[in-house]
């Protein structure tokens, strides 16, 4: 049985990511900072709850010591959790951004480590963004070039360097960064549009699933890798 972690994983992205991991016989822990809104989710998918809220170290630490309880080890990790920000750019939105889309992935990865450290085919998976591309906000072509969303594009870029940092840090663990293609989410809500969660999903469990031989180090999308 793959051990699979997948924070803010009740709804949206990464709830059907847990969907299709769940049906591939993963071992699923839907992680979600609310504890009512998590239970509800696991118990609708089959899945275990972990209440996570990768703001909050104890958090993160208790969720971690609980998978370690009951399975002793951690296969795969799905850094999902995120936030868009409404635009407001400040200092106290800044810190709240990062503090939840690049440091979450720290905090969690950090205290995942031990646990993943026992697999024999341990995987990282973050759900960074294009927006966080220096090669998709600068190129014209790209939608990403017109999107102003500062805090979100920074955060992420960060989150898609730490994956870079960790691959090379832990070579025994594949880390890669992706992202999951524009999709119909509470996050996009505002904006309409995108595609259904289904889809963007399947790019997710393609490298939450690439055996031990399978890329490290990487940011990509449905069509493979991306540029930086
Ligand atoms: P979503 O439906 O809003 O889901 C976001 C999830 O993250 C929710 O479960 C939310 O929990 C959770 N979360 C937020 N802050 C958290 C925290 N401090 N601790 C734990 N969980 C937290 O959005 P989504 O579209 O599925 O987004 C999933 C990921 O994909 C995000 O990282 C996002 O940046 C990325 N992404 C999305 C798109 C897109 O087009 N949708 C495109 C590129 C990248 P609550 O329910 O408690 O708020």
């Amino acid at each position: 049985m793959t051990v699979t972690l997948i924070t803010g994983a009740n709804k949206g992205i990464g709830f059907e990511t847990a969907r299709q991991l769940i049906e591939l016989g993963h071992t699923v822990y839907v992680g979600a900072r609310d504890a009512e809104r998590g239970a509800k989710a696991a118990a609708e998918l089959g899945a275990s709850f972990v209440q996570l809220d990768v703001t909050d170290d104890a958090s993160v630490a208790a969720a971690l010591a609980r998978i370690e309880d009951v399975e002793g080890r951690l296969d795969v990790l799905v850094n999902n959790a995120g936030i868009l920000g409404d635009g407001t750019v400040d200092g106290p939105t800044a810190l709240q951004m990062f503090d939840t889309n690049a440091v979450g992935i720290v905090r969690v990865t950090e205290a995942a480590l031990p646990l993943l450290r026992r697999s024999e085919q341990a995987a990282v998976v973050t759900i960074s963004s294009s927006m966080g591309s220096f090669w998709a906000v600068t190129n014209p072509e790209r939608p990403e070039f017109g999107i102003p969303a500062a805090l979100y594009a920074a955060s992420k870029a960060a989150a898609t360097m730490l994956t870079l940092q960790y691959s090379k840090a832990q070579p025994g663990i594949r880390f890669n960064a992706l992202e999951p293609g524009f999709t119909d989410t509470d996050m996009t809500a505002a904006m309409g549009g995108g595609r259904p969660v289904q889809e963007s999903a399947r790019v997710v469990v393609r490298l939450a699933t690439v055996g031990p031989g399978g890329p490290t180090g990487t940011l990509q999308d449905e069509s493979g890798e991306l540029a930086w």
